[in-house]
């Protein structure tokens, strides 16, 4: 069966949906925001059009179903329409318009059991307004409870004031799944130069999200000498180099502090205390909790709370056969490939959901910034593998 993968629609509805939370210093496109429902719009209008239905769970995960939708066996394509901060148009966004895309060639190539085709885009996957990372899929899976929804972004407004009351609700709903695709655009630099197009995911890293504070003291900046001052920032400095070389000496770990906030915060006022974030990640969570212990161990006046973890996640190996397979057939180069980022991919994986990624070549590496890239080429060609390893799910 021949498969038409109707490449005007990818390109008018990839280009509409970044229309949306676009400026200059990158595309903002935060969960449970005005640009988030009109961006999930269009793609409500593009599915219904399809002949398809769509509907929020309690988590606020959008699923396009087909109306008559058995209650389990589902073939699920998917990702996220949120954004970080100043991110970029394909993260998550190349996921749901290139899943929709494929499940309606499918669809319209009249292959057999599709009212199994199913798109998920899930709610709030980067975690970068209420430090949720994965949100939908982890409250979907249970991982997370309806006190989640008592997080609060940097103003002070909950989830629970703009988003899902009773997320806990959806809990249980991974169980509908048979198999999940995710379609993503490389985060790294391995594709290119190794003259590939896709990449096959084979794992996501173990990964952990902590908070840290130093408490100092306090005190006049001209008055009090530089001998004996307990400055919370000169501390939190050593402390973030230490986080750079732990990681370096640590076999395939990555870490980062990427937020760090002195305390008051006045030009003549030595600071008291200093706030920061810490993101480790490493091939296995055995090395990832070295990583923190060391960190623990060396630097006992920081406090370091682990605010998330998430274990290393091992995608099922039929479905990656299944892509290989594929790409073989239509003479699309594909290699496997590790990733080091958390998708909504990795929660359904440890919840036992068959599951897999499938990455887009990136020209330069970049993501989570306005320079993330694929070309459209690569997209179609990442589409029309994905198309046919869904359909062999489907018989
Ligand atoms: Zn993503």
């Amino acid at each position: 069966m021949s498969i038409a993968i109707d490449q005007e629609l990818f390109r008018h509805l990839f280009a509409a949906v970044n229309e949306q939370g676009y400026s200059p210093d990158g595309w903002t496109r935060a969960p449970w925001t005005d640009e988030l429902r009109a961006v999930e719009q269009l793609v409500i209008d593009v599915a219904v059009a399809g002949g398809m239905v769509c509907e929020h769970d309690p988590a606020g995960n959008l699923w396009i179903t087909d109306p008559n939708v058995p209650a389990n066996g589902l073939v699920v394509a998917g990702s996220h329409l949120d954004t970080v901060p100043k991110g970029g148009a394909f993260d998550g966004a190349l996921g749901v318009v290139g899943g929709l895309v494929a499940v309606l060639a499918l669809r319209a190539a009249g292959v057999p059991n599709l009212q199994r085709l199913a798109v998920i885009s899930f709610a709030d996957e980067e975690g970068s307004r209420f430090n949720t990372p994965c949100f939908g899929s982890r409250t979907m899976v249970g991982t997370f409870g309806d006190e989640v929804a008592d997080a609060q972004d940097k103003d002070g407004i909950s989830i629970r004031d703009v988003g899902p009351k009773r997320p806990a609700d959806a809990a249980g709903l991974q169980r509908r799944i048979a198999a999940y695709f995710e379609i993503h655009v490389e985060q790294g630099l391995a594709l290119a130069p190794a003259d590939v197009s896709l990449g096959v995911a084979t794992r996501l890293s173990a990964r952990g999200r902590w908070e840290w504070e130093v408490v100092g003291e306090a005190n006049h900046a001209g008055t009090t000498p530089m001998v004996g001052r307990r400055d919370a920032l000169v501390c939190a400095a050593e402390f973030v180099l230490a986080v750079q070389r732990t990681a370096v000496a640590h076999d395939g770990a990555v870490a980062t502090v990427g937020r760090m906030t002195p305390w008051p915060g006045g030009t003549n006022v030595i600071p008291g205390r200093c706030m920061g974030t810490l993101d480790v990640r490493a091939l296995d969570n055995a090395t990832r909790d070295a990583v923190v212990q060391a960190l623990v161990d060396g630097f006992p006046d920081v406090a370091i709370e682990c605010k998330s973890t998430d274990d290393a996640a091992i995608f099922d190996p039929a479905l990656i056969a299944d892509l290989h397979a594929a790409a073989n057939a239509l003479g699309i180069s594909a290699m496997d490939l590790p990733s080091y980022a958390g998708h909504d991919a990795g929660t359904l994986a440890l919840a036992g959901v068959p599951s897999v990624m499938l990455f887009t070549r990136s020209p330069n590496g970049i993501s989570h910034n306005p320079a993330e890239h694929s070309d459209e080429s690569v997209c179609l060609e990442a589409i029309c593998v994905l198309a046919a390893a869904v359909a062999r799910q489907l018989d």
